[in-house]
């Protein structure tokens, strides 16, 4: 198994769910969005990976065969409206089109506990990523979207869309509104044949997450120190949550599969934020 959870096995023809579709995927240089651009490809489309690491990037891209095998790279800040437009622009005039956008670039900002001591510049750069930056994919999808009256678009949200205590504030904010901003521009987007979903995982192992790793729960193998406090925690047990499995759940939404599902927040967190982990009643 890859750093993304992914296995070497490809699909076959008889089994790919995004035959003929373009997508883009923001931050999708490394993480769940690495493992989002990877599965996509297995799946036939054709795929602009759109990031601020240019070099994370263009590896990417040339490890996965680049323009022959319909796979491109933009350099793109989702902050900066005129690098978004320019993003969906040049993916739908490489690849004719554009089907599906996933807005998956975030960040979890500085981990401050103590409000009094956040400092209001990082809950700005949060919102601007976070927020604006899904704002922003939202928008630039739909220009391109709506004339083909057709059209898929995934952000990524977190547990923390649902429940407090899972992350900073500005984050947990944050990703609050992705899930207002997905319903608000799906009942928008609706008339226009253009779905409008978000998907909500609980704690993948990337660079986003594993510095979070309280500092008595490192024992020396991050990855493997990361995946058993996280699994302590679970409500799923047996089964260790990787970026694949993210990817699995945005490339359904993205799918035809998904053809009525619009406005959903998909929680793939095993459970974990219906369940009240203030009280187990199971524990002995
Ligand atoms: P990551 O840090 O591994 O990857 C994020 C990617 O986004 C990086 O490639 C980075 O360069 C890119 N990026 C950052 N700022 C950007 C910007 N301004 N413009 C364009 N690209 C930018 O993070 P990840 O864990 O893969 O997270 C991906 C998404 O999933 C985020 O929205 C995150 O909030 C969400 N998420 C992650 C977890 C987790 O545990 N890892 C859990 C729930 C939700």
């Amino acid at each position: 198994m890859s750093a993304t959870g992914s296995s070497p096995s490809s699909s076959s023809s008889s089994t790919k769910r995004l035959e003929g579709k373009v997508a883009l995927v923001t931050g999708g240089a490394t993480g769940i969005g690495e493992a989002i651009v990877r599965l996509f490809l297995e799946h036939g489309a054709k795929v602009c990976i759109a990031d601020i690491q240019d070099e994370a990037g263009q590896q990417l891209r040339d490890a996965l065969g680049g323009d022959e095998q319909g796979v491109m790279f933009v350099h793109c800040d989702v902050t900066a409206e005129e690098d978004v437009s320019r993003g969906v622009d040049a993916a739908a005039a490489r690849f004719g089109a554009l089907d599906v956008m996933v807005n998956n670039a975030g960040i979890t900002g500085a981990k401050v506990t103590d409000i009094r001591n956040v400092d209001f510049a990082e809950v700005r750069r949060v919102y601007d990523i976070n927020v604006h930056g899904v704002f922003l994919g939202m928008k630039h999808a739909a220009r391109v979207m709506i004339p083909r009256k057709r059209g898929s678009i995934v952000s990524l949200a977190s547990v923390a869309s649902a429940i407090g205590g899972m992350g900073p504030h500005a984050y947990t904010a944050s990703k609050h509104a992705v899930v207002g901003l997905t319903k608000s521009v799906a009942t928008e987007l609706g008339r226009h044949g253009v779905r409008v979903n978000c998907v909500s995982p609980y704690a993948v192992p990337t660079a986003l997450s594993m510095p979070h790793l309280p500092q008595d729960e490192r024992a020396g193998d991050a990855l493997k120190d990361f995946l058993a406090f996280v699994g302590g925690e679970a409500n799923l047990k047996g089964v260790d949550l990787m970026p694949r499995d993210v990817a699995q759940a945005v490339l359904y939404l993205a799918s035809d599969e998904a053809r009525y599902v619009s406005a959903l927040n998909l929680m793939v967190d095993g459970g974990f934020t219906a369940v009240n982990n203030s009280l187990k009643p199971f524990d002995d």
